[in-house]
């Protein structure tokens, strides 16, 4: 496992690889865009040029980014009235467009930088129904995919199951595999917060290994690229995406050994999401936590 967490790359893309290593990092998820607005950021050449020395004199990877939060490739394919939350629409804006378009950005940053994957949600259908937007999601990516050449791939996560996301479910992630029909660049990222909130039981005894031999026999675990590592502070089932620092929450301490022992998951990147023991994300008690929790969840299998 080489793990990691997600940290703010503000002040410049290069800051990021700082920071990570500053709480134990091996691996590295950033924001390359403003994740609250559409308008991409500039990376000036000297800065790409500086994030990729950094993280090579590390050994820091895989690196990847995550998608801004406003991209939703399964809206309708039409402009809607957009406007500042809670004031009257002042213009109007094709979702679909801006978010293929994003997704371009995103890849073509993510090239750069030399990342592996772009995190992305899967979208919403938005009063479609869920074939036609799962029809749009798998040509938006295949569109971007092909506009972007190179090693970048699309990492597809889980939701947690609120309102009408998809990837709730890993029928519907092998849909939208089978829609983009890329095989070597779509991968996916399983999030535990998750994967427990929309009713995998990841935190049981034996849990992880039937909820990843299911990921196995639906969607193939060998495209399983990065796992995001996170507690709940909402109920099992419950839809709600909200992350707890680890073992402080309903996944718990010994639900963290279970998945962190899990041999399907030895060979991933693992990033921490936490809110963090101060609330300013993830930390090194996190990155300590996570280590812990391994070591332990190994000895228990008699791995150790
Ligand atoms: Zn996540
Ligand atoms: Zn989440």
């Amino acid at each position: 496992m080489r793990f990691g967490a997600h940290v703010s790359s503000s002040g410049g893309i290069s800051n990021a690889v700082d920071r990570g290593l500053a709480i134990g990092c091996e691996s590295l998820q950033v924001f390359t865009h403003n994740p609250r607005t559409w308008r991409p950021i500039t990376h000036t050449d000297e800065q790409v040029a500086l994030f990729r020395q950094k993280a090579a004199a590390a050994g820091m990877g895989p690196l990847v980014s995550h998608g801004l939060y406003l991209i939703n490739l399964g809206a309708p394919d039409k402009e809607v009235p957009t406007g500042p939350p809670g004031k009257p629409a002042t213009a109007t804006r094709n979702i679909h467009r801006s978010s293929v378009e994003s997704l371009m950005q995103h890849l073509e940053v993510g090239e750069r930088l030399g990342l592996a994957g772009v995190v992305l949600h899967v979208g919403s259908s938005k009063g479609s129904t869920e074939p036609e937007a799962i029809d749009r999601i798998g040509t938006g990516i295949a569109h971007a995919l092909d506009a972007v050449p190179g090693g970048c791939c699309v990492y597809l996560e889980n939701t947690a199951g609120a309102g009408d996301t998809i990837g709730r479910t890993f029928e519907q992630l092998r849909r939208v595999a089978d829609a983009v029909d890329h095989p070597t660049r779509l991968g996916f990222c399983l999030d535990t917060q998750h994967l427990f909130a929309s009713g995998y039981p990841v935190h049981e005894d034996g849990g992880i290994d039937r909820v990843l031999e299911e990921f196995d026999r639906v969607v193939g675990v060998e495209r399983l690229r990065c796992l995001h590592l996170n507690d709940s502070m909402t109920a099992f089932g419950s839809n709600r995406d909200r992350h707890e620092n680890l073992g402080d929450g309903l996944i718990g301490e010994d639900g963290m050994r279970r998945i962190l022992g899990c041999p399907a998951l030895q060979d991933l990147p693992v990033v921490l999401e936490v809110p963090g023991v101060d609330g300013n994300g993830p930390d090194a008690e996190n990155m300590d936590r996570a280590r812990r929790f391994r070591e332990e969840g190994l000895a228990l299998r008699g791995q150790g």
